[in-house]
């Protein structure tokens, strides 16, 4: 058993209300502000208003507000300001194209980028409050084009490179976008494929768009074109300006409009707004990617203030922040876009996939540019694992990485070691970072400055450990009540930070009854996942409520198996669902992606006897079936719905997130052979 690691002063979120609101009242001193706000932070909690036809209370949509009155410009936050500080000539981006092409922008230059940017999206009457949906893929554009919205007060949303024409067309109609940018062609696998058609498709219905923007990536000859409704980029920015009067909006204007992944379900458009989520979004990038000061506690141990609300200005100044999500996904928005550069760091972005035009593309780009912080996600980790079973290749220099992090799913302990051993010397913290869309930022993770505690045993791989600073976690059953440790039950944030998301486009009533219907009369809001508290306080995340496994009354967790069949040799990746059983209610059902050459016929009996062994015989999978592939999500996460859907033969819901679409007839024939 490990011992809690203190943190070097108390979570003020679990000190009192005013402990946190003044907290973060002190972290937006970050920013700057063109006018102070007035009140630091309102919140009115679900009300009971009257009765349901089904008799249950009717609750009132909960109010968020922060820093009310307070106006600021989020860009210039992000870009100017660094300018005007004298940090002008600093690298913001290195960009890495997928063919290979590579160029960088200082924060000067990006300056000028975003203004002429901003005065493109002017020319063409966008105003404050309109919407706008990018469907680009990893180019410096995207970053341009999305801080320049901001700048203007326009409402991004973006929309992941990959999707088909019908989840753009979604999100079209659902943001009521005035404009739409895309490219002619996106650089997927090694070649050129085209995408205006997919974006034309996208919009040929009933929607708002005036305006399709089209940015030259590829050089496609024929681009279908709209004349009047299409404009080349490059023509748009010709002649603009590069210099752009940052305009100061209320705080609680809407920043940005963001999908959640869709593995549970459509898709819900999440709204943030201004002050409070760059708050948010620039303090927890300090805190977890190891910004803050160093400060020696009372036990005489030097670590992170986390509790500062300036940075360490030579650790800004070395930090080559490498976020290696797709920029449409929430992790880029906060970890990639607005957090590194309100605090003015160096970072890569790079267009394409991991494996193109090799496996060790990553460590070829760390390698170049020195990234000193590597945050990726638990599947990108599995397919490293099985491109290099012999680990990270030595030619490879890898010496600048000083910290790790994860981040989308449970990471399965086997993943968190190889990923630390490999990539991080075997010593590197490990940020394993629970968020989600709605919370904007960062909730439970544990800190840079814990791994100078770990000596290896002591370690806590897959656990997400604790609230940051300014929130709070409860482990709660449905009923509210605590839980024992050990218990699972639902994983719930009672103490909100600035960045919680407002609510759904156009839908508050699902934002009520999503996320604050279930602990309404608490005022929690409920994350939808399960959890478990352990014996020293720490907080393991467990899977989607949804997905818990309910075997004669024992509720199981899906990671807990699905890690445990990873750390089979013979598995690369594992999904666990549950499926009908007529006796026991649910039966575990264990999808697993083999290495080559694992003798087929033992792998139901040894994995099952490998489950049995690890977590107890409960746990067993009653069925094991070998797949090509898992169902996924965009963002990698693995669709369990799907799977059961996949085995049980039902129709399969929404799948428009899927990443791997592909891939679902060969998921499915290998069910229907298994079977
Ligand atoms: P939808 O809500 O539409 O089903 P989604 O929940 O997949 O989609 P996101 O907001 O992108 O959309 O993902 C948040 C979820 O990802 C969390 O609720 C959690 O289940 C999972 N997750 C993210 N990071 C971690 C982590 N470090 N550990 C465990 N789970 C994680
Ligand atoms: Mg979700």
């Amino acid at each position: 058993m490990t011992t809690t690691i203190s943190a070097p002063a108390p979570n003020p979120a679990l000190v009192s209300d005013e402990a946190r609101i003044d907290f973060w009242a002190r972290q937006a001193g970050r920013l700057d502000w063109a006018t102070p706000w007035h009140t630091t932070h309102r919140w009115q909690p679900p009300a009971a208003v009257g009765t349901e036809p089904d008799g249950t209370v009717r609750w009132s949509v909960p109010e968020i507000g922060w820093f009310e009155g307070g106006t600021l410009n989020v860009a210039y936050n992000c870009v100017d300001r660094h300018v005007e500080a004298g940090r002008g000539d600093h690298i913001a981006l290195y960009v890495e194209g997928e063919p290979g092409d590579r160029r960088t922008y200082t924060y000067a230059e990006l300056q000028r980028e975003v203004s002429r940017a901003a005065n493109a999206l002017l020319s063409l009457g966008v105003e404050a409050g309109d919407r706008v949906v990018l469907y680009l893929p990893v180019i410096p554009e995207t970053v341009i084009i999305t801080l320049a919205c901001a700048r203007i007060g326009a409402v991004h949303s973006l929309v992941f490179g990959g999707f088909s024409a019908e989840a753009l067309r979604f999100r079209v109609e659902d943001t009521g976008a005035k404009v739409l940018v895309t490219t002619d062609g996106q650089f997927r696998r090694g070649a050129a494929v085209p995408v205006k058609a997919a974006a034309d498709e996208a919009v040929s219905g009933e929607n708002a768009i005036e305006h399709v923007l089209v940015v030259r990536r590829t050089g496609e000859t024929d681009v279908p074109w709209t004349p009047g409704r299409d404009i080349w980029w490059h023509d748009l920015l010709a002649g603009q300006s590069d210099v752009h009067v940052p305009r100061a909006f209320d705080a609680e204007t809407p920043l940005f409009i963001i999908y959640t992944s869709g593995t549970t379900g459509r898709p819900k458009g999440l709204v943030h707004t201004m002050g409070g989520y760059l708050v948010q979004a620039a303090y927890t990038h300090a805190l977890l990617f190891d910004l803050l000061p160093e400060t020696t506690g009372e036990d005489g141990v030097a670590r992170p203030d986390e509790l500062a609300a300036v940075n360490d200005p030579a650790k800004v100044e070395s930090t080559v922040h490498w976020c290696t999500a797709d920029l449409a996904w929430v992790t880029a928005h906060t970890y990639e876009i607005y957090g590194p550069l309100a605090n003015g760091v160096s970072e890569v972005i790079y267009e394409g996939t991991p494996t193109t035009p090799h496996p060790g593309r990553h460590f070829e780009i760390i390698e170049r540019y020195g990234v000193t912080t590597y945050y990726t996600a638990p599947t990108l980790v599995r397919s490293l694992m099985a491109a290099f079973p012999d680990g990270v290749p030595a030619t490879y220099d890898l010496s600048s990485v000083r910290l790790l992090g994860s981040v989308g799913e449970a990471i399965n302990p086997e993943a968190w070691r190889w990923l630390r051993a490999q990539v991080g010397r075997g010593t590197a913290p490990v940020v394993d970072t629970w968020w989600q869309s709605e919370t904007g930022a960062t909730i439970l993770s544990p800190r840079p400055g814990d791994a100078q505690f770990d000596d290896g045993a002591t370690a806590k791989p897959g656990c997400a450990t604790r609230p940051v600073p300014g929130v709070s976690v409860r482990v709660v059953a449905e009923d509210g009540a605590d839980l024992a440790p050990g218990e699972h039950g639902l994983a719930v944030v009672d103490k909100i930070g600035p960045s919680m998301a407002r609510t759904v486009w156009g839908d508050p009533q699902r934002y009520l009854d999503s996320y604050w219907r279930a602990f309404a009369e608490q005022g929690w809001f409920l994350a939808g996942d399960g959890a478990k508290v352990d014996a020293d306080g720490d907080i393991w995340i467990l899977g989607r409520v949804d997905d818990v496994i309910n075997v004669s009354g024992h509720r199981l967790s899906t990671i807990e198996i699905e890690s445990a069949l990873v750390a089979h040799p013979w598995v690369v990746e594992a999904g666990v669902a549950p499926t009908a059983d007529a006796r026991t209610g649910h039966a575990i059902t264990a999808f697993v992606v083999l290495h080559d050459g694992v003798p087929l016929a033992d792998v139901t009996p040894v994995l099952r006897a490998h489950v049995s062994h690890e977590i107890g015989p409960i746990a067993k999978p009653a069925h094991v079936a070998v797949v090509p592939d898992l169902p996924k999500t965009r963002s990698g996460k693995i669709m369990r719905r799907l799977l059961t859907q996949l085995f049980e033969g039902t129709e399969l819901g929404d799948t428009t997130s899927l990443q791997n679409a592909p891939a679902i007839p060969a998921i499915a024939d290998a069910v229907a052979s298994w079977k």
